[in-house]
C-alpha cells in the first residue's frame, strides 16, 4: 500500500520472486479485467466518487488468495470495506516514501489516473488526504528515503517482515536462557516477571537509522511517537493504525497544554530544558501514563477478556495522580472492569500532590491516605501481590486479578523513550545542532526509569554522548557509578525538597546492568540476591568501566538545590522545580562542550509550598495553594502557570478514606472495592 508512484507494483514483483508467491496487482489483475477498460478510462467515465465505490466493490468480490503478494491501487485504502476484506488474512504494509519524491515522480510519469485529478484538485492536496488513510490502515510501515530503488525498498520490507516474525519477545533480567519469552502485551499485564526480575528485550535493542531520524525532524510529537514506538512494539501485536489512535488520544490538546507536547527551551549558555510538565498532572509521568492505560486495555481485551483487574499503586506523590488521570481518561471499553487503588503516605507529599489525588473523579477509583510513609505503602502492595492465597481468593470470589502500574512496568517505560528522542530532534529543528552532532542528557534520577529511557535512545543510534545521572542527598547511584558498589549498608532515606527522587532502591538500574553485562541473567540474579541478603553488591572492574563510558554522575545538596532555583530565576527569569534544579546543579558542574538537554520533570507549581519561601521574602505561611501558585507565577516569566493545577485548587475533595498502617485493614479495603466493582 502507498501513494501512486511509491513503487508498489515493482516492489510487489520483486517480493513475489523472493518469497515465491503469486503476485497480484490490483490495477492489472483485478480492475482492468473486471471493467474491461483501463483504469484511467474508467475514472474519466464515471468520475472520482463512483470510481472509488466500483473499485472497492471489485476488490471485495475478488477472493483474497493466501500466500500471495498484493499490490493495491493508490486509492484502495480509501474504501473501508474493501480494506477489511483484503486485510483478513494478511498484513498491510505501507511504503512510506517522502511526498516530495512522489510529486517528482508523478510529474515525470505524467500520471492521469488519480482520483481527484479529474476534479482539478492539486496533487499535493490529494497526497495529503490519502496519507491519512494509509496511516489509519497500515500494520507495518517501511520508511523509504529519496532515491531508494525498488530493490532497496524490497530489501527494507523483507527485513521489516523478518523482524516482526522473529520477534524474540521479553525475558526476565534474572532469567535463564530456557525462559519462555513473553509478548509485549503480556509484560504490560504482568508488570513484574515471575522470578522477581524485570522484563527486558532478550536480544539486541532496536535501532533507528539516520535517514529515519531525518524524517522525524519536521514531524509533530505524535508522529514521532508513532514511528519510534513501532521500533519497540511489534506491529503484529499493535498494528500501526491502532498505535496511531492510541498516540493521538494520549498526546491530545485536551491533555497537554503546550501544542509541542514536550517543548525544548533554551535556558542559558549551552543548557536546554526538555519541558515534561505540560500534561494533566504536571509531571513527566503523564507522558507514559496517558498511553499506558490504552495498552493495558488492549492487553486485557486480547488476553484476558473475562477477568476484572484491580490496579494497585503506591505513590510518593507524582505517580498516583498520573495513574488516576491516565486510567480515568483512557481505559476505554474495559474501564468498567478495571479499578485503581492508590495508597499515598499522609505525610511526605506536597499539599498540591495530595489535592490532585483526592479530588480526582472517575469511576472505580479509590484513593487511600495511609498514616505512614511511602516505604510502607510500597511494601504493603508488594506483600499483597505476593500473597498467593489472597490472589487466588480474589480470582475465585470476585473474578478479579491484581496488577501494578508502577514504573517497572515495561508499558510505562517505552513511552518515555519518545521524548528524549524528540528533544534531540527539536535541537536539530531549532538549528542548535546538525543531525548527527552529539548532545548530553541530564536527568534527575530516582527509580532510574527516565534515564534508562534516555539510554535506550542512545542505543537506538541517536547521537547522545553522555547520560548525566543527577541525585539529591540520597546519592546511592552517584556512589555506585563511581565505585561499582551498590551499597545500602548504613544508609537511610533522607527527606529532601525533591521527594520524587528520595529513593534508595533504584529498581530500573537492574535493566541497565542486564544490557551492559551482555544480557547475563545469571549475573543479575546473583547481584540482586546479594542486595537482598547483604544489602550491597559490586560489579566487575570491566563492567564498571563500561558504565562509566556512558554515564556521568553527581549529587546535589539541599542548599545547592535552593541556590540553583534562586540564581536561575535571577539570571534567566525561569522558575525550576526542585527536581529539575537538582539536574541543573549537576549539569553545571560537568562543563560540557556540547549542548546539554536537562529534563524538567515537574512543574514548579506542584512544589510551590516549599519553594515559595525561597524566592519570596515577603511570603507568609498560611496561603492557600492557589495563592501560592499565583505568587510564584507573578515572580517568574517562565514557564507559564499550569492551568490544570490552578483548576484543581477549586475542586472539592472526594476521596477522604484514611487508614492506619495495618496490612489487614488495607487488604479488607481491597476486597471491599473488588466486591463493588
Ligand atoms: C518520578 C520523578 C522523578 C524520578 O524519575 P525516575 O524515573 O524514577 O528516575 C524525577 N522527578 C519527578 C518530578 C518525578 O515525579
Amino acid at each position: 500500500m502507498g501513494n501512486p508512484g511509491c513503487g508498489k507494483t515493482t516492489v510487489g514483483k520483486i517480493l513475489g520472486e523472493k518469497l515465491n508467491r503469486t503476485v497480484i496487482d490490483v490495477d492489472d489483475d483485478v480492475l482492468e479485467p473486471t471493467w474491461r477498460m483501463s483504469v484511467s478510462e474508467k475514472l474519466f467515465d464515471v468520475g472520482g466518487e463512483r470510481f472509488l465505490e466500483e473499485e472497492g466493490q471489485a476488490l471485495c468480490n475478488f477472493p483474497t488468495p493466501t500466500k500471495s503478494v498484493i499490490s493495491l491501487s493508490g486509492s484502495n485504502p480509501l474504501h473501508q470495506k474493501a480494506m477489511r476484506h483484503t486485510k483478513q488474512n494478511g498484513v498491510m504494509i505501507f511504503l512510506d516514501v517522502p511526498q516530495t519524491d512522489i510529486l517528482d515522480r508523478l510529474e515525470k510519469m505524467k500520471v492521469d489516473r488519480i482520483v481527484g485529478q479529474e476534479a482539478g484538485i492539486g496533487m499535493a492536496e490529494i497526497l495529503n488526504y490519502r496519507q491519512s488513510f494509509y496511516e489509519k490502515q497500515h500494520d507495518i510501515r517501511v520508511t523509504c528515503c529519496s532515491g531508494d530503488t525498488p530493490e532497496i525498498i524490497a530489501s527494507k520490507l523483507l527485513s521489516a517482515l523478518k523482524n516482526v516474525h522473529n520477534d524474540p519477545g521479553y525475558v526476565s533480567t534474572r532469567g535463564s536462557d530456557c525462559d519462555q519469552p513473553s509478548t509485549f502485551l503480556d509484560t504490560v499485564l504482568q508488570g513484574l516477571a515471575k522470578d522477581g526480575g524485570l522484563f527486558v528485550r532478550s536480544t539486541e535493542l532496536p535501532t533507528m537509522p539516520r535517514y529515519e531520524q531525518q524524517r522525524l525532524i519536521d514531524m509533530n510529537y505524535s508522529d514521532r511517537a508513532l514511528r519510534i514506538l513501532h521500533r519497540w512494539i511489534n506491529p503484529l501485536e499493535i498494528p500501526g493504525g491502532q498505535l496511531r489512535d492510541f498516540v493521538l488520544k494520549a498526546y491530545s490538546k485536551e491533555a497537554f497544554q503546550d501544542a509541542h507536547v514536550a517543548p525544548v527551551r533554551h535556558l542559558e549558555k549551552n543548557q536546554y530544558l526538555l519541558e515534561l510538565f505540560h500534561g494533566p498532572t504536571a509531571s513527566f509521568k503523564d507522558y507514559a501514563l496517558q498511553l499506558m492505560p490504552q495498552l493495558f486495555s488492549k492487553a486485557v481485551r486480547n488476553n484476558d477478556k473475562h477477568s476484572k483487574y484491580l490496579i494497585l499503586v503506591a505513590t510518593s506523590g507524582d505517580t498516583g495522580g498520573a495513574v488516576l488521570d491516565g486510567f480515568r481518561r483512557h481505559s476505554g471499553t474495559v474501564f468498567n472492569d478495571t479499578g485503581v487503588i492508590v495508597l499515598y503516605p499522609l505525610s511526605g507529599i506536597s499539599e498540591l500532590q495530595k489535592h490532585q489525588m483526592t479530588t480526582m473523579d472517575g469511576r472505580n477509583i479509590s484513593v487511600v491516605g495511609v498514616n505512614s510513609n511511602f516505604d510502607f505503602c510500597q511494601s504493603t502492595i508488594k506483600q499483597i501481590f505476593n500473597d498467593i492465597e489472597f490472589n487466588k481468593t480474589m480470582k475465585e470470589q470476585f473474578n478479579t486479578k491484581l496488577s501494578a502500574a508502577n514504573s517497572l512496568n515495561w508499558g510505562r517505560l517505552i513511552p518515555q523513550i519518545v521524548y528524549h528522542a524528540s528533544g534531540y530532534l527539536d535541537l536539530v529543528k531549532q538549528r542548535v545542532i546538525a543531525l548527527g552532532d552529539e548532545i548530553d542528557i541530564c536527568v534527575p534520577t530516582g527509580n532510574f526509569g527516565n534515564i534508562l529511557a534516555a539510554y535506550y535512545v542512545k542505543m537506538m543510534g541517536f547521537p547522545i554522548r553522555k547520560l548525566i545521572c543527577a541525585s539529591n542527598s540520597n546519592d546511592v547511584l552517584t556512589e555506585f557509578f563511581i565505585t561499582g558498589c551498590y551499597n545500602l549498608r548504613s544508609r537511610h532515606l533522607l527527606k529532601t525538597s525533591s521527594p520524587a527522587i528520595d529513593i534508595l532502591k533504584s529498581s530500573n538500574l537492574e535493566r541497565l546492568l542486564y544490557h551492559t553485562s551482555g544480557n547475563n541473567g545469571e549475573l543479575i540474579k546473583n547481584l540482586y540476591q546479594d542486595l537482598q541478603d547483604h544489602n550491597h553488591f559490586s560489579v566487575s572492574e570491566e563492567h564498571l568501566r563500561k558504565l562509566q563510558s556512558m554515564f556521568v554522575v553527581g549529587s546535589c545538596s539541599e542548599e545547592e538545590c535552593k541556590s540553583t532555583i534562586v540564581q536561575t530565576l535571577k539570571n534567566t527569569g525561569y522558575l525550576l522545580d526542585p527536581h529539575t534544579a537538582v539536574a541543573k546543579t549537576v549539569a553545571d558542574r560537568y562543563t560540557s562542550d556540547v549542548p546539554t538537554l536537562i529534563t524538567a520533570t515537574a512543574h514548579y507549581g506542584k512544589f510551590g509550598d516549599s519553594m515559595l519561601p525561597w524566592v519570596d521574602r515577603h511570603c507568609v505561611s498560611d496561603y492557600t495553594s492557589e495563592v501560592v501558585l499565583n505568587r510564584l507565577n507573578d515572580m517568574s516569566s517562565h514557564p507559564p502557570l499550569h492551568l490544570g493545577l490552578k483548576d484543581m485548587c477549586q475542586k472539592p475533595i472526594t476521596h477522604t478514606v484514611q487508614c492506619q498502617p495495618d496490612i489487614q485493614d488495607i487488604t479488607k479495603y481491597v476486597v471491599d472495592i473488588a466486591r463493588k466493582m
